[in-house]
């Protein structure tokens, strides 16, 4: 399980875009979310867009392996496809924020939480203008989360600094790779290398 989490603004969706295209491993957890869908974005490729009565039964029903309410919008994630790829031994990779990623710690404790930041506050701004995608008032409230967000670092195991972009790609892809040649995660074993006596 790989949980990627940032302020918005900070180039999360693009690093995981780059991933998910150089690493046929990696399977994405599509959303379900309450929010309108933005100009370009595809129902069930970008999020699931549902309505808040459809999101309501789903909480209901224990559908999602963790949801929140971010950016006054609801946001959550489908258990039974995270699991179904966990089990055909895919990476799952969710871009969650930092309360979904809580709760799924307490589920799945051996993931791979990684945090991206922005290189300032500024940047961040400039990005998030720059988008064009959201209202002067939204782009406020984004910043005044992204400093909440921020707080939240010390959960995660692993900090990328989107500065240069092909290298906070790498990075991130250098944490997930290195992840997989833990031993204890291997399924490979030492009687492997051992002569047949
Ligand atoms: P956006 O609306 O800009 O695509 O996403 C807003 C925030 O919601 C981002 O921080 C994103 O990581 C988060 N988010 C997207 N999907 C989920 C989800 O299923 N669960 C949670 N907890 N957060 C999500």
């Amino acid at each position: 399980m790989i949980v990627l989490s940032a302020p918005s603004g900070a180039g999360k969706t693009t690093i995981f875009r780059a991933i998910l295209e150089k690493d046929p491993q990696i399977s994405y957890s599509v959303s379900e979310t309450t929010r309108p869908c933005r100009n370009g974005e595809v129902n069930g490729k970008d999020y699931f867009f549902v309505t808040p009565e459809h999101f309501q039964h789903h909480i209901e029903t224990g559908y999602f392996a963790e949801w929140a309410i971010v950016h006054h919008h609801y946001y959550g994630t489908p258990r039974q496809y995270i699991q179904q790829q966990l089990d055909q031994g895919f990476d799952v990779l969710l871009d969650i924020d930092v309360q979904g990623a809580r709760q799924i710690r307490q589920v799945y404790p051996e993931g791979v939480f990684i945090f991206i930041v922005p290189p300032s506050i500024q940047v961040l701004e400039e990005r998030l203008r720059a988008r064009k995608t959201d209202t002067e008032a939204a782009i406020r409230h984004r910043i005044e989360m992204a400093t909440e967000e921020l707080s939240h670092i010390d959960d995660y195991q692993y900090l990328v600094i989107n500065d240069q972009l092909p290298q906070a790609i790498a990075e991130t892809h250098a944490i997930i790779q290195a992840e997989r040649c833990r031993r204890t995660r291997s399924l490979f074993s030492i009687q492997d290398l051992l002569p047949v006596s």
